[in-house]
């Protein structure tokens, strides 16, 4: 039985980011994969790089985001040297289109509130906007630009990240599938998988939205899969520079002349088919943003699984049984926060405390609302 200092399960980007930052530490590090590494969510995902929150219970992550995009220019720049690989990063910003007849309303309560949370976000005439981007319908009423946004090809990326952490001493191994954490006492000694035990000083659970199937993971991370439909679309007409953005839809521009159209948000189980309704949804809104695509022509269509948690936000850090982390739950945000998820690893297992506070990220607020639960369920007793 070989010995590590960590152990990761799960090579997504998560898995694959936080084995670069460790390794680079100068730990001993195996990541397991129970397939090929980097093909669930991080194959999956646009790759948008925007910490502005979606909805009012996402706020607590913006800044987690802001801290995480500050860092991807660097991550990007040492992943590409040490890997060899590009990672297709698009410092471009995103235009968010409004096309509702109360448009300039909105606009202004868009801008105000993005900047409440200190992230760049201006007005900008439509026809400003249309000169950016040509493609922009005639039929949007208002637009703001978020400059300090980015995109990345996270397919590429993860397989580059994956590289660099090999290339810096880590061991990537495909077809092992992780099945419980092995304890012994208040201590976790590493994992029981399909080929035997790893035994490690840290064990990371960053498995994605299967993390809650590995046994004794569960309590700590109780995810769940949020499924995702995307196409991929090729116009002659149409290019983009820079993600576009509608209350709808979302379009991301690759290296490559595609169009990324994304994406759907179903809880459908583990179920990944692509289906007639998913994709008519979003052709229907990329239509509507870019009338251009109409002529496009579909090159790909494919679903993935978001690692959803019960609150929408991420599980990370340490638990009550001593080496074992958590590092999951990324949602919707997962290929953003791979740097600073990899940072915060690094520093629990080298330095044993965090340059930011995590508490309301900690897997230990699942077990808290548990044992609450059984609290007021025995409290109801005879
Ligand atoms: C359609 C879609 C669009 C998205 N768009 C964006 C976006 O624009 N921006 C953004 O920031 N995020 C986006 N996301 C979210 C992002 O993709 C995820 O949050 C992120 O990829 C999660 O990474 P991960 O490494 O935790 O999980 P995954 O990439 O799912 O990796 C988990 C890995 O664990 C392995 N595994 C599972 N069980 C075991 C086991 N028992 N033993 C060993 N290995 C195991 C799997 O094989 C897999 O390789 C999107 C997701 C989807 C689906």
């Amino acid at each position: 039985m070989k010995t590590y200092d960590a152990v990761i399960a799960g090579g997504g980007l998560i898995g694959g980011a936080i084995a670069f930052e460790l390794a680079r530490a100068g730990l001993r590090v195996a990541v397991l994969d129970r397939q090929e590494p980097g093909r669930e969510a991080s194959w999956a995902g646009a790759g948008i790089l925007s910490p502005a929150p979606e909805h009012a219970g996402m706020v607590p992550l913006v800044p987690l985001g802001k801290a995480s995009l500050a860092r991807y220019p660097q991550f990007v720049a040492d992943v590409e040297e040490i890997s060899g690989r590009r990672a297709g990063f698009r410092p471009k910003g995103t235009l968010e289109a409004l096309f509702a007849g109360d448009a300039p309303e909105e606009l202004s309560t868009l801008v105000a509130l993005h900047r409440g949370m200190g992230l760049a976000c201006e007005p900008l005439r439509v026809e400003e906007a249309r000169e950016l981007e040509p493609a922009l319908s005639e039929e949007v009423q208002a637009t703001a630009l978020r400059p300090e946004e980015a995109s990345v090809d996270n397919r590429a990326l993860t397989r580059a990240v994956l590289e660099a952490a090999r290339r810096s001493g880590a061991e990537i191994h495909a077809g092992i599938e992780v099945v419980s954490i092995w304890r012994e006492g208040k201590r976790c000694c590493g994992v029981q998988t399909s080929k035997g035990k790893f035994a490690a000083g840290h064990t990371v659970v960053a498995a994605g939205c299967f993390s809650a199937r590995i046994e004794g993971a569960g309590d700590y991370a109780p995810v769940s899969p949020a499924k995702g439909q995307m196409v991929a679309l090729r116009a002659e007409n149409v290019s983009i520079e820079r993600v576009l953005w509608s209350e709808r839809i979302y379009l991301v521009p690759r290296g490559d002349g595609r169009i990324l159209a994304g994406a759907t948000l179903e809880h459908a189980g583990f179920d990944k088919r692509v289906t007639a309704g998913g994709v008519h949804s979003i052709l229907d809104a990329a239509i509507e943003i870019a009338p251009g695509l109409r002529e496009a022509e579909i090159v790909e269509t494919w679903a993935g699984l978001r690692p959803d948690s019960p609150d929408h936000l991420p599980i990370l850090g340490p638990v009550d049984l001593e080496g074992l982390l958590i590092a999951t739950g990324h949602f919707r945000s997962g290929i953003l926060l791979a740097p600073i998820t990899a940072k915060l690893i690094r520093e629990w297992v080298v330095e044993k405390h965090t340059s930011m506070d995590c508490e309301r990220f900690s897997p230990l607020r699942f077990l808290e609302t548990k044992s609450a639960a059984r609290g007021c369920a025995s409290d109801a007793g005879p």
